[in-house]
């Protein structure tokens, strides 16, 4: 592979984002986004407990996924390769991109040579990541998107907030008002009903479909073997894209690699389940090159690194690169049902974004600093997903990473003199002292509300409670004459101090 240099990435979308805490405040404050978020990833999680509990080897089909990626990953320069030679012998070309500026040059120099204006696109991630439809904007050539989820987001100059279900912020009435709003075609009595709102976005479509010349996709799989590409989907749109136009480009990350078919069997079964709690998706389009009598003249693949490499070399962060996108961990993740996805600042949101971003394109913005962060360490992400990508050990490094490089200063001065209290019982029965004394101000109501800075971090989003007036210490030395926890003074261990409570009281 050339130009494959280890270079970090980037997503010229979403350059100059807030950080996380402050994009989430903003979130958080909107009920309607929280009501949407709570409703739709309530209904998805429910529904994809119940298609993964249909299989009893769903734990040993988990497994396979991730062992087929591990050893993808470890033999990622052969498979491409392989890859390359298999689409140029079957009559597609191969293209490079180190990062989002080669990989937009690329795309948009293509779409010039077929002599087009306006391209139909395929939901991609990929794209979304290098910024695709902006760079092609740039160049006069207007890129409409297919999925209704996508042209939702499309028409309201927005962003997507999931991977699986990009406009999950908005409900039905919101739908409504944006197609009687921005949908030229759509009927004068549109109203906010499911099926019509579909039908509508479907006339709108059928004329750019009939009409493009170049199709836009990404790809979930890529097959060395035979230099096989598929698509899965639910809406058809993604099958008109991949067959009516007479030039397809798919830009494919370098990590959706699968190495033969017999691979792809364990996917097409883990993914569908984990995503759209499907036993199998309505439409998997697979295609390999070109051929005379139907589809496409013209096939490219443009292999997308943007920061891949990079990650590829972290003996902890590389498993990220397992994902295959099914958003099971987005569903189940506490932080994204309250924040949404907007605030991740990348197409890539919840706690696969959280390791992956960072990763892509570094610890070095306070936005991909803050997202490590953006996680309760629950770990019911790891719980959910398909190829048992570690989500939280992959957080708490990069956690580590972020503290080390230059922010949270303020955290690991907390630390230190933590870490100095406690390595002196003398230090620390002075502090607890200090601290029982303090509550007589700042937290008299019994919860502490504001702190002074650097503390001030913790109180602006959540208060505390107030220092007992005794510490545990304290409370030992008094009632059983030693500060020892180990024995009392005769070196026997210790009875509880006498009480008439019984052990089912209630603590006062
Ligand atoms: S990290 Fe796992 S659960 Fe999350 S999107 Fe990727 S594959 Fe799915």
């Amino acid at each position: 592979m050339t130009g494959n240099t280890g270079n970090t990435g980037n997503m010229p979308t979403y350059v100059g984002m807030p950080s996380f805490p402050v994009a989430a405040k903003k979130a958080v404050a909107d009920s309607q986004l929280r009501r949407n978020l709570t409703h739709a990833t309530t209904a998805i999680r429910t529904k994809r407990l119940r298609a993964v509990g249909e299989l009893d080897d769903w734990e040993q089909l988990r497994q396979a996924g991730k062992a087929i990626k591990d050893h993808t990953l470890a033999n990622l320069d052969t498979y491409l390769v392989r890859l390359e030679e298999n689409v140029v012998k079957a009559g597609g070309h191969v293209h490079w991109a180190r990062d989002a500026d080669e990989a937009n040059a690329i795309v948009t120099n293509l779409v010039q040579q077929a002599k087009a204006d306006t391209v139909v696109k395929v939901k991609s991630m990929a794209t979304q990541e290098i910024g695709l439809n902006e760079a092609l904007a740039a160049s006069g050539i207007k890129a409409i998107e297919t999925d209704l989820a996508e042209l939702i987001v499309q028409l309201g100059d927005d962003l997507p907030s999931h991977i699986l279900v990009p406009a999950i912020h908005k409900n039905r009435a919101e739908i409504g008002e944006l197609f009687r709003r921005t949908m030229p075609d759509a009927p004068a009595d549109l109203s906010d009903d499911p099926p019509q709102l579909a039908a509508a976005a479907r006339t709108h479509l059928r004329h750019e479909f009939l009409n493009a010349k170049v199709g836009i996709s990404g790809a979930n799989f890529a097959i060395a073997d035979t230099g096989s590409l598929v698509v899965v989907e639910s809406e058809g749109n993604g099958r008109m894209c991949l067959t009516l136009p007479d030039t397809l480009i798919s830009v494919v990350g370098v990590e959706k690699l699968l190495p033969s078919w017999r691979d792809l069997e364990v996917f097409l079964a883990l993914l569908p389940r984990s995503s759209t709690a499907e036993r199998m998706n309505p439409y998997t389009t697979i295609w390999t090159g070109v051929a005379a009598s139907d589809g496409p003249k013209d096939f490219h693949l443009v292999l997308i690194d943007n920061g891949r490499t990079a990650t590829l070399a972290d003996k902890v962060g590389r498993q990220a690169l397992r994902c295959i996108r099914c958003s099971a961990c987005l569903n189940v993740c506490p932080v994204y049902e309250r924040a949404g996805g907007h605030a991740y600042g990348s197409p890539y949101p919840g706690p696969i974004g959280a390791i992956l971003s960072p990763q892509l394109r570094g610890i070095s913005s306070p936005l991909d600093a803050s997202l490590p962060f953006a996680s309760s360490l629950c770990g019911a992400c790891y719980e959910v997903c398909p190829v048992a990508i570690n989500i939280p050990e992959v957080l708490v490094e990069l956690r580590a990473r972020s503290v080390e490089n230059q922010h949270h200063y303020a955290e690991r001065a907390v630390f230190s003199m933590a870490a100095f209290m406690l390595r002196s019982p003398t230090r620390l029965a002075a502090a607890q002292r200090a601290t029982s004394f303090g509550r007589h101000f700042i937290g008299r109501s019994g919860r502490i509300r504001r702190l002074p800075p650097p503390l001030s971090a913790w109180t602006d989003t959540r208060d505390a409670p107030a220092p007992p007036p005794e510490s545990f210490r304290a409370w030992w030395a008094r009632t059983h004459g030693t500060t020892s926890l180990e024995s009392g003074t005769s070196g026997t261990p210790i009875a509880p101090p006498k009480t008439n409570k019984t052990p089912q009281d209630p603590a006062t």
